[in-house]
């Protein structure tokens, strides 16, 4: 029987700089644009157009569209099918029900082959030819780079919300999180793959992205209306993404527990003072029992919320092993086997 390799299988951990540089024939580049697409029926084909005629603009680089059907109810489906039959540049993952935005993107990550890749709404709210000018800031040297909006046209109170949201969020995180930026950015192939390391199951890429490193630039730009259908992020769903977005990046709200604790711990020990102040001097007009029953519900009310807290202090950091993000992300390795 043949012996079996029992060695590790390293080429999906060493990075590609470590593998012995070969003759590197010269090619274009290729740009994956990533498209999320949930119940889009009235609104793909003219995105499709847009994005395609502006692409043309631009024939110094190849390019690869990897549409993901998230479980859309409606003729999406086969409206992209017909895309892919007549442009080979097109690829469809068809999910197996609505996964969700989030994980939509991540798919079309996984599938993207790109030495960028582009993700970006298909409601033409993120318009094609700003995707050109993020193309244009990674030629010059940056690995990341976010669509910012400069201006929104969507109703007041979804404004006012995101508006509070990120100002929110950026305070009770250590993350550098750009303001006023959805999912529209583009990624170099290097933070392409690292993001893919993450696993997490409720993501909030745009945080992951920007907790990453690397060089980040943005670029701004004004949003558009939706060209056609109605947003796919109600109420509900955006408040989960919310919620998403604060516990994944921020054991914030735990902590507030502990705090929350300590000051109730030290408003009961005042209470059972005062308490044990009237059973001594004014005896009087002091119900009998009712010392005792302050002293109790205080002292038990105190030390239980100071005993949540610590107990939220451990679950935050069981959360965040189990989160098993990578420790650190590698640019590049410089000198010794790495040097080219
Ligand atoms: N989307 C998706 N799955 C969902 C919800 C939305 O793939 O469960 C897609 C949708 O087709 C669109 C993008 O994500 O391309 C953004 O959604 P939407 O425009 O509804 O969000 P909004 O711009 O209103 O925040
Ligand atoms: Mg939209």
């Amino acid at each position: 029987m043949p012996q079996q390799d029992i060695r590790p299988r390293i080429p999906d951990v060493v990075p590609a700089e470590l593998t012995p540089p070969g003759p590197e024939p010269v090619r274009r580049s290729l740009v994956s644009y990533v498209l999320p697409v949930y119940n889009e029926e009235d609104g793909i084909k003219a995105f499709h157009t847009e994005l395609t005629t502006a692409l043309d603009e631009r024939p110094e680089s190849d390019y690869e569209l990897v549409y993901v059907n998230d479980g859309s109810g409606d003729g999406s489906l086969a409206i992209l099918k017909d895309l892919a039959k007549n442009d080979e540049r097109v690829r469809v993952v068809d999910f197996a029900r609505n996964f969700g935005h989030q994980i939509a993107i991540t798919a079309g990550l996984d599938v993207a082959r790109g030495d960028a890749v582009i993700v970006m709404d298909t409601d033409l709210q993120d318009p094609p030819r700003v995707s050109l000018e993020l193309v244009d800031a990674w030629r010059e040297g940056a690995e990341i780079v976010h669509a910012r909006r400069r201006s929104r046209q969507d109703t007041a109170f979804k404004r006012a919300t995101a508006h509070l949201y990120y100002r929110v969020l950026r305070s009770s995180t250590d993350v550098d999180i750009p303001l006023d930026t959805g999912d529209f950015r583009l990624l170099d192939r290097r933070v392409a793959d690292e993001l893919r390391k993450y696993r997490e199951r409720s993501r909030f890429v745009r945080g992951i992205v920007a907790s990453m490193g690397y060089r980040q630039t943005e670029v701004a730009f004004d949003r558009d209306e939706r060209f056609a259908g109605e947003t796919k992020y109600p109420l509900r769903k955006m408040a989960r993404l919310a919620i998403d977005g604060m516990t994944s990046f921020s054991t914030a709200p735990l902590k507030m527990i502990t705090r929350l604790g300590f000051v109730v711990l030290v408003l009961s020990l005042l209470g059972i003072l005062y308490a044990l102040a009237m059973k001594f001097f004014r005896p009087d007009i002091t119900v009998s029992g009712w010392t005792m029953m302050m002293c109790v519900v205080l002292f038990l009310g105190g030390t239980q919320m100071l005993s949540l807290g610590v107990i939220g202090a451990y679950i935050g950091r069981i959360y965040s092993e189990a989160q098993g993000r990578p420790l650190y992300l590698v640019r590049d390795v410089i000198g010794g086997d790495g040097d080219r």
